[in-house]
């Protein structure tokens, strides 16, 4: 299978701390990937890695063949790679439409944004609904909205999601991951990092175990869900 982006030998150094140990993952196209890791283990640095926020040591981003590693945050961005950040990050003083906006913000033609809209607006009628409120004036549930919906203004092949789920309501849960399923059939891969890890095995095609920086297990997602480590340490079974 065709992996739109592959990880290899990946490290991470804050300082004298190690956060990342060398760690390789592979993403097919077309799929939901998930990592899944205690606090700490160093899911957020793996994403900022992706993005170009936090720059890495050594190792090999390969983005459609491509190395990416330590380009420039936006032009990673144009090669089509969109993050939706932990802690929502929405941009106070604009509205959700102008918010949105600035997520376009590689667009070449406005045609292409009113079809992005169009797209976003359709995964969140909410958003439609308050496109002329100030973004900060938004429930933290649709807030979290606004982030995704901000990450895929731009028509990504890759979205990287961190925590979606986080401090939802659990009708808001359930909302959030039947959006990401809608994502995946509209075309778009993603890589998501969850602290719910049951709702995110049920939706994910592989799964892998970020620990202290290193990965320790992988596989499809349904063999990890009937894993017995995994059934101990994250599912709570
Ligand atoms: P969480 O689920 O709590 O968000 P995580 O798996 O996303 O955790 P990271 O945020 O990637 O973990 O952090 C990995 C390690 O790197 C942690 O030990 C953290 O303390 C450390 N770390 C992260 N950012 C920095 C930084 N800017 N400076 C120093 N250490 C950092």
């Amino acid at each position: 299978m065709e992996n739109i982006l592959e990880i290899k030998d990946l490290v991470v150094d804050y300082g004298i701390i190690r956060a990342l140990k060398g760690v390789s993952l592979n993403i097919p196209k077309g799929k939901i990937v998930v990592i899944l890791g205690a606090n700490g283990a160093g899911k957020t640095t793996t994403m900022h890695a992706i993005s170009g926020v936090t720059r890495s040591a050594s190792g090999h981003i390969l983005f459609e063949g491509k190395d990416i590693r330590n380009k420039q945050p936006y032009a990673i961005a144009k090669h089509g790679i969109s993050q939706s950040p932990e802690g929502r990050l929405i941009l106070a003083g604009l509205t959700v439409e102008e918010n949105l906006r600035i997520g376009g913000y590689t667009l070449k033609s406005r045609a292409q944004m009113n079809r992005n809209f169009d797209q976003v607006y359709s995964l969140f009628p909410v958003l439609k609904e308050r496109r002329n409120q100030q973004a900060t004036t938004l429930s933290g549930g649709e807030q979290q909205m606004l982030a995704m919906g901000r990450a895929l203004m731009s028509d990504p092949k890759i979205i990287l999601m961190d925590e979606p789920s986080m401090g939802l309501s659990p009708l808001l849960v359930e909302e959030v991951f039947r959006i990401i399923r809608d994502i995946k059939a509209g075309g778009t891969t993603v890589l998501l990092v969850e602290q719910n890890a049951k709702k995110a095995l049920e939706i994910a095609d592989r799964a892998y175990v970020l620990e202290t920086g290193r990965i320790t297990l992988r596989g499809n997602a349904k063999e990890l869900m009937n894993d017995d480590s995994v059934k101990k340490a994250y599912l709570g079974e």
